[in-house]
């Protein structure tokens, strides 16, 4: 049987280059594919920040010429082969040969050309994939271009396109002005049934209109974006799109988040033996100069630290969270008031807070490792992979029942003795505390806890189901 070939589209994939969970999805979900008689492709940007590990290793492919407003841009395309997934690089040195991912001033002009770029670069490689699949705003205008810009190219007239949205929040709002200017599309576009929101230029709005099939990483954000409280002014074009749309909850990696091979823990372990999860409780506080006191619970926090992660409750019920016999992690940048935040916490208790304020990969996993309880109280939640990572590595979720982390996380429930986590309902900073406090009795009561413990590391959230999800998304796309 004919492979189904697909080139997913990411403007972050890890292991090359991450900012957020985009870069998790983009690099997993490929491999979970390959068992599904799928070529699947992924195509990226030649990143000044990508490891030279790997662009030592990179072969040069080909070049040609992209139009982008009055330029004429140069596109280099070069390849690597990486664990058996093919990966392309968009080189262009102007766009790309840059500090950071994101947040230049050109950000529009920038993904514009990405887009164009792989768009234009598939009959150079000689491969026609039946599917784009593209995810959030840096690749939504894929879509459009192939609908309205390419159309009467026979190359391009049977592709379909598949839009994944990590993020409705982040959506690629631009100035009016770019359409004939950057994105090279005319006025006619310019209205409510096509790119036009609130007087400028939506991406999102584009991949959600214009691509074949549109889904979003969780059953229940699938449900709420649809509201106006979670829709971020998009929902009516959602449901526009409703027989189209739907929710497929994201996996994690098993192989790299494992705590039986973990090399940046301190000690390896499994469901059947916990025992190495108390070393690296020990070392973690011995790192981050926290009391080495067994006994004492710890509660992390990794995460961006933006208002999407719920941190305004933290703030609001901080000092009375301290007053319980704990310890908390952060690890996390963003915003300034949320740095401050923590920093001065850290100082007025420093036997109690340890505050990261960095991104930082390795500091991560001996977190995931070593803490007791994770806090995830997100305002809205497309997926959370951290919930996952914690769940994998035994440390218990404490989170707001939205998007993915009620799809994920079963509250514990002792009079039938089911589920593995502690939840609350309401945005609301009191609700967060007494379940805290729900969680902190039962951390005292060991058997329960390590019992909820062995349990989470049973689940599976890895790519198996989700992979067969996509899968059959893209079956059913082909056979429309
Ligand atoms: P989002 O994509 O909204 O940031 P997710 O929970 O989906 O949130 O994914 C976040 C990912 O980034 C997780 O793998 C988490 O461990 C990682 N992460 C977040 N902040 C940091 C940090 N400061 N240092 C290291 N890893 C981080």
């Amino acid at each position: 049987m004919r492979k189904t070939k697909v080139l997913l589209a990411s403007s972050e994939v890890v292991p090359f280059a991450k900012v957020g969970g985009l870069a998790d999805v983009a690099g997993s979900l490929p491999k979970a594919l390959i068992g599904h008689n799928i070529d699947i492709r992924v195509v990226m940007p030649k990143y000044r920040d990508i490891p030279s590990i790997f662009k030592d290793k990179m072969e040069y492919i080909c070049h040609f010429f992209v139009d982008i407003g009055w330029r004429h841009q140069y596109c280099g395309v070069f390849k690597l082969v990486y664990e058996n997934i093919t990966y392309y690089f968009i080189d262009n040195a102007y766009y790309f040969d840059r500090k950071g991912l994101y947040g230049h001033y050109d950000e529009c002009e920038q993904f514009t050309y990405f887009t164009r770029a792989f768009i234009e670069m598939l009959p150079h490689i000689n491969f026609k994939p039946d599917i784009i699949h593209c995810n959030d705003w840096q690749t939504a205008l894929t879509g459009f271009y192939l609908k309205e810009s390419y159309n009467n190219n026979p190359f391009y007239s049977e592709i379909k396109t598949v839009y994944t949205i990590h993020n409705l929040k982040y959506q690629g709002v631009f100035p009016k002005e770019v359409l004939p200017d950057i994105l090279g599309i005319d006025w006619k576009h310019f209205n409510s049934n096509s790119l036009e929101f609130y007087d400028s230029v939506n991406f999102m709005k584009a991949g959600i209109l214009f691509s074949d099939v549109v889904n979003t990483v969780s059953p229940t954000y699938s449900q709420e974006v649809l509201t106006e409280y979670y829709g971020e002014k998009l929902n009516y074009c959602l449901k526009d799109r409703l027989q189209a749309f739907s929710g497929i909850l994201n996996g994690i990696d098993y192989d790299i988040f494992n705590p039986e091979t973990d090399k940046e823990i301190y000690q390896n372990y499994s469901a059947s033996d916990i025992s190495g999860k108390y070393t690296n409780k020990r070392e973690l506080q011995k790192l981050l100069n926290l009391p080495l006191k067994a006994e004492v619970p710890i509660i992390s926090i990794i995460s961006r630290l933006v208002d999407q992660k719920g941190l305004d409750l933290i703030e609001y019920v901080l000092n009375e969270l301290l007053s319980e016999d704990l310890q908390l992690i952060i690890l996390g940048t963003g915003e300034k008031k949320y740095e401050d935040m923590f920093r001065h916490y850290a100082k007025l208790y420093p036997d109690k807070i340890s505050a990261n304020l960095a991104f930082n990969a390795d500091l991560a996993q001996k977190i995931y490792s070593g803490s007791d309880l994770f806090l995830m109280p997100s305002l809205f939640e497309p997926c959370g992979l951290s919930q996952l990572i914690s769940l994998r590595y035994g440390t218990i979720p404490i989170v707001r029942e939205t998007g993915g982390l009620k799809d994920t996380v079963k509250p514990y429930n002792e009079f039938d003795d089911t589920g593995y986590g502690f939840t609350f309902s309401s945005y609301n900073a009191h609700d967060m505390l007494y379940t805290i406090r729900r969680a902190l009795s039962i951390y005292k009561d060991t058997q329960t806890f390590s019992k909820l413990v062995k349990r989470a590391m049973q689940l599976d959230y890895s790519w198996n189901s989700s992979g067969k999800e996509y899968s059959k998304l893209y079956q059913e796309l082909l056979e429309k």
